[in-house]
């Protein structure tokens, strides 16, 4: 083993060496030294604000659902070590990523039949967008190859999924000449409990069928729009997207990378509706935020459609596709997962959040607090002060990281009330103070 590093020293050569997400060259915000994790403890390398300890408050960016350093995932990943971590899938197959797959077409709604194992949650939104591209060209409707989405989503940061992501104000503004130019509904009108608006309803239809013989998909995140805003919506919306898709021949994709596994109180978004997409893309909670690994799940229809093509192949296949290591995690996640209660410990995090966070209401500067699930957003009318909220959040013994306008937390299913208290406390000052 080599010689440990400083923390100091580590800090330097990271500054010198390493990007962070959406980060400049060098960082100009000093990163938090992680030196091991447990439960739902991130243990730093050294006290920050008279912490060592910080309860994390973002599950690693909605993944790490079960907490850290889970005694039934360690053994699934050293299990599955001592037998092989990798072969190439090409031509091979093995128990883990079979067993994913079957899992998966066997949890998810009910026409999903097939599943293609991505490396990451915007390899499976490329792989989604193909497959619905694909279908069409195999169709002979070549011209049916643009998307429609609402705004306000996110999708992820390779290309495809950038060209769907909110083209105002998100990360990828500066592409907008650059990139697939798609079609724009308006972002849903907000409130998970309100009635759909039929104005909005005749307006996303409206829409769809104006475009529809260049259309290829609808793609949206249902109920819960994540990192475009953490906006929450009516559940019919998802019903008006459904029957216009099958009016006027779209598909249709959910986006449940963020949502999937239980976040919203369901154990995929799309139930909260009763709708089944075409094409579904999961990951982030996957493999319980312990490797990375995407899929994308479609149909029968939309497989037979490809394979009846002039090319009926999908040309996709990622070097690390299938990953027995990641697959063995995530096959225990799920099992760890529907093994439990699991809807008793997300409504009694929502219930922590939506008495934790009311007092956020009265506070200046705050314009909107909403809970569904266990996700909890305290919405400002003001940018964020990123460096003065986490170093608020931190204060309190908890790590969150807020963007633009929201401080916000999905915490993992396994936090205990003490730790949901002492986040929600945490959200309220970073609040106050950024
Ligand atoms: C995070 C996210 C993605 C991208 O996943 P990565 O694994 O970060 O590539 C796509 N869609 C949604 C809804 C997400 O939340």
């Amino acid at each position: 083993m080599p010689e440990p590093l400083s923390p100091a020293a580590l800090r330097e050569l990271d500054r010198a060496h390493v990007w962070h997400p959406y980060g400049p060259m060098p960082g100009r915000q000093e990163p938090l030294v992680v030196e091991s994790a447990s439960g739902v403890r991130l243990r730093l390398a050294e006290p920050v604000h008279g912490h060592t300890e910080l309860v994390d408050g973002m599950s690693s960016w909605w993944s790490a659902v079960h907490g850290y350093n889970h005694p039934v995932l360690n053994e699934a990943a050293r299990g599955q070590l001592d037998r092989m971590s990798h072969v190439m899938f090409g031509g091979l197959t093995h128990e883990p990523a079979v067993r994913l797959a079957a899992r998966l077409v066997e949890i998810t709604p009910e026409p999903l039949r097939h599943v293609f194992l991505a490396d990451s949650g915007s390899v499976s939104v490329e792989v989604a967008v193909k497959m619905c591209l694909q279908y069409w060209r195999s169709a002979g409707r070549p011209a049916k190859r643009r998307l429609l989405t609402w705004r306000g989503g996110y999708h992820g940061d390779t290309w495809q999924p950038m060209s769907v992501c909110d083209p105002e104000g998100g990360m990828h503004e500066l592409w907008s000449g650059a990139l697939p130019r798609q079609v724009f509904a308006a972002e849903p009108p907000a409130g998970y409990d309100s009635e759909p608006d039929p104005a909005y309803a005749a307006h996303v239809r409206e829409l769809i069928e104006r475009h529809a013989d260049e259309l290829a998909a609808v793609i949206v995140e249902p109920v819960v729009q994540g990192a475009g805003g953490m906006r929450f919506h009516s559940p019919g919306y998802l019903r008006v997207l459904r029957e216009a898709c099958d009016a006027y021949g779209v598909l249709l994709v959910f986006d449940e990378i963020a949502t999937g596994f239980g976040r919203t109180g369901k154990l995929f978004a799309a139930e909260h509706a009763g709708v089944s997409p075409d094409v579904m893309c999961v990951g982030k909670a996957l493999t319980g935020g312990y490797l990375t690994m995407a899929a994308t799940l479609c149909t029968s229809e939309v497989a037979d459609g490809i394979s009846r093509g002039e090319v009926p192949v999908l040309a996709h296949g990622p070097t690390f596709m299938g990953n027995p290591l990641a697959a063995s995690v995530a096959c225990a996640s799920i099992d760890l997962l529907l093994g439990q209660d699991w809807q008793q410990e997300v409504k009694r995090i929502e219930a922590g959040l939506n008495e934790g966070l009311a007092v956020a209401r009265e506070l200046p500067g705050v314009r909107e607090v909403r809970v569904l699930g266990a996700i909890g957003v305290v919405q400002l009318d003001h940018e964020v002060d990123m460096a003065a909220a986490t170093a608020a959040a931190v204060g309190e013994g908890v790590w969150l990281r807020p963007f633009r306008d929201l401080v916000y937390t999905m915490p993992p299913y396994v936090t205990g009330e003490d730790d949901v208290a002492r986040i929600c406390r945490a959200v309220c000052a970073a609040a106050r103070e950024g």
